[in-house]
């Protein structure tokens, strides 16, 4: 589909209520002017700034919409072209990506540059675990560098090496995964001497890590070696020292509040979060009715899938620990109420494989649920995730100079559902074309 940038140098979105990403209140009425690619300026539709307009603009009137920043998701894997595709209909502009090999992970976000019909990509890569250890067993190695260094000297050439092939960010798994696998054995960790030495060279190189530690103790130790952002939401409570800690340097809080959720209870997750909340799942007389809310937008075979028993009976069997999870659901509602008060930031991401790209509109509503305001899980998907990712300058939010990466929603985000156009760079790309349809 080709968007009407493609006619007109200056594009001219006029009348909706505009959401700028840095926290701002909503501007009614709104002018998003776009050239080129990037935004001119942003403010309200005045009949001066109108009058402004060169003769040639291209005035799209969006009256009773709303214009949020593109999305960025701070952390997801891609088992596919299509998990990309699904990312950018569903509104993410930028990820990112969790890969396994370095110079794979830089070929495909040099190529998402010039695609029109995938998110941009920012490589962590690689992810460095040990052999037998998360990550470590049917998931490919790099081809260039050892990612399960088992020496702090092996750690130490694998991330010059990472650097070299133009890495900006390794990702490290540091879980047992004993708190979602048990009675299953405890996995091989990382081990503290191997942790440090990654995480001591990658900020030699300046380069970020993110570290998988959904464990309190791995959390502190990550943070105290240097890590740049946690992957995940902590299960126990956070003490006060480490948040301050977070707030000062900082260490991005990256929650992916959906996959404990879907982890705790798989089936309840798919029915909740695939209705709509305002609408009864059963109809009347007893039927179960289909809910009106993603499903709209999601194939009839992936619903299936996705809403089957055997699809939440695999879950139970690969983590058979969702009791202990959901235990400690309200201790990580609450690290990330607490955190986000205390002004640790929070970048949202999702890791969410079985719902790519839906799965960020239904971690915003998590964060809603955990007490941040509709604007504040917002902007932890636009400014906060773009900090995180050191794209801030150019991305995250509305505004002048900055590219013009934005949606147009024909509700009141983050309400999960109508998504009128993704732009990208100024261009239109996605208008959900799964909707229904092959
Ligand atoms: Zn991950």
């Amino acid at each position: 589909m080709h968007g009407p940038s493609l006619l007109a140098a200056v594009i001219a979105l006029r009348g909706a209520t505009l959401v700028d990403g840095t926290g701002a209140p909503p501007i009614p009425n709104s002018l998003l002017v776009v050239e080129n690619g990037r935004i001119v300026s942003v403010g309200a539709a005045t009949p001066d700034a109108l009058a402004k307009l060169p003769a040639a603009a291209q005035v799209i009137g969006e009256d009773g919409k709303w214009i949020v920043p593109g999305l960025i998701d701070a952390h997801v894997h891609a088992e596919s072209d299509a998990d990309l595709k699904a990312m950018l209909n569903w509104g993410i502009t930028s990820v990112r990506l969790m890969a396994e090999d370095v110079a794979a992970s830089q070929r495909l976000a040099a190529a998402s540059r010039t695609r029109a019909d995938i998110p941009e990509i920012f490589p962590a890569a690689p992810i460095f675990t040990v052999r037998g250890g998360w990550w470590g067993r049917d998931e490919p190695p790099d081809a260039n560098l050892n990612r399960f260094a088992s020496t702090p000297d092996e750690a130490r050439a694998s991330v010059r090496k990472a650097k070299e092939l133009g890495s900006r960010e390794i990702k490290i798994m540091l879980d047992d995964m004993a708190w979602c696998r048990a009675p299953l054995p405890a996995l091989p960790k990382t081990s503290p001497a191997v942790l440090r030495a990654l995480l001591a060279e990658a900020e030699a190189q300046g380069m970020r890590s993110i570290v998988h530690a959904p464990n309190l103790e791995d959390a502190k130790a990550a943070i105290a070696g240097g890590a740049t952002s946690l992957a995940h939401g902590v299960l126990e409570p956070i003490d006060d020292a480490t948040m301050a800690v977070m707030k000062a340097r900082p260490v991005f809080y990256v929650p992916t509040m959906d996959i404990f959720e879907f982890l705790a209870d798989t089936h309840g997750f798919v029915w909740r979060t695939l209705g709509d909340p305002r609408r009864p799942l059963v109809a009347a007389d007893g039927t179960v009715v289909s809910p009106p809310g993603f499903d709209d937008w999601l194939l009839p075979d992936t619903l299936e899938r996705l809403r089957s028993d055997a699809y939440a009976a695999l879950y139970r069997e690969r983590f058979p620990n969702f009791e202990n999870v959901k235990r400690r659901l309200p201790a990580l509602r609450e690290n990330l109420r607490r955190l986000h008060a205390a002004g640790v930031p929070v970048a949202l991401g999702t890791d969410m494989w079985a719902l790519p790209g839906a799965a960020i509109w239904i971690e915003m509503q998590l964060y809603v649920a955990a007490g941040l305001t509709r604007v504040e899980a917002l902007r932890s998907a636009t400014r906060t995730a773009a900090r995180s990712l050191a794209i801030d300058g150019d991305r995250g939010t509305l505004e002048a100079g900055k590219r013009a990466d934005f949606l147009v929603l024909l509700s009141d985000p983050p309400a999960p559902r109508d998504i009128d156009g993704v732009w990208k760079a100024g261009v239109r790309v996605a208008p959900m074309q799964t909707r229904r349809g092959p």
